[in-house]
């Protein structure tokens, strides 16, 4: 059985679509992890992200093992590595190149074959899954997003200010919903929750309901 939770950037669909596959007994897959794991390698090769033709041959090259909450490429442990500034800039763009939305939704739809899971990203309902169970697409106001965001980076003492975080936002919001391939939108056969003004567990709660009903 899959679920799949989509929307964009700081809409809250990590932490909900990892609490869900709790509360259900599914496995999680973090497909954004997957993208920053091309963009990772990318630049650890030195390889230039706009050079379309090398970016896929890094993606077809590259070995993405998730084991428990550790993320690895080619064996090496890149769980915070993936999560850097430059990273997230980068993976947005690797993300727009067809040949590697091929690479990658091919391996997602492995990682998915014969358990129950819960996908979490931006096209799980729209094009990796279309026949999925139960389709979920997540939405928070961007000010809202931005303020999650701040706070979670001023947690890991980074210093940025809630403005720059919102241009960040808008700039990956842009590309993500303006890219030829899979383009970020809800599937029409998914159930909308803005979680601007809910509490996790009220969206928990929500979504749990919804796949049990
Ligand atoms: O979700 P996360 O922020 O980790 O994703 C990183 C980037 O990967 C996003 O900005 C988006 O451009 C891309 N992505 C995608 N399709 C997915 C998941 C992520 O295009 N299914």
């Amino acid at each position: 059985m899959i679920v799949t939770i989509d929307g964009p950037a700081g809409s809250g669909k990590s932490t909900a679509a990892k609490g869900l596959a709790d509360r259900l007994g599914f496995e999680f897959l973090d497909t954004g992890a997957m993208y920053r794991c091309v963009a990772w390698a990318v630049i650890e090769k030195q390889v230039d992200p706009t050079d379309e033709t090398a970016v896929v041959r890094v993606s077809q090259q590259i070995q993405i093992t998730f084991s428990d909450a550790h993320v690895l490429v080619n064996d090496k442990e890149v769980t915070g590595l993936i999560r850097t500034p430059e990273v997230t800039e980068v993976a947005s763009v690797v993300a727009q190149y067809p040949g590697v939305r091929e690479e990658l939704v091919r391996l997602q739809r492995d990682a998915a074959s014969g358990i129950d899971i819960v996908s979490e990203g931006r096209d799980q309902g729209t094009v990796v899954f279309p026949d999925a169970f139960c389709k979920f697409f997540l939405v928070a106001d961007p000010q809202e997003r931005a303020r999650r965001r701040h706070e979670e980076l001023q947690a890991e003492g980074k210093d940025v200010t809630v403005d720059e975080i919102l241009e960040q936002i808008y700039q990956r919001d842009q590309r993500d919903e303006q890219r030829d391939v899979a383009p970020l939108k809800a599937a029409d056969d998914a159930l909308e929750i803005n979680t601007s003004i809910l509490t996790i567990d009220e969206v928990l709660d929500q979504l749990e309901q919804t796949v049990r009903e």
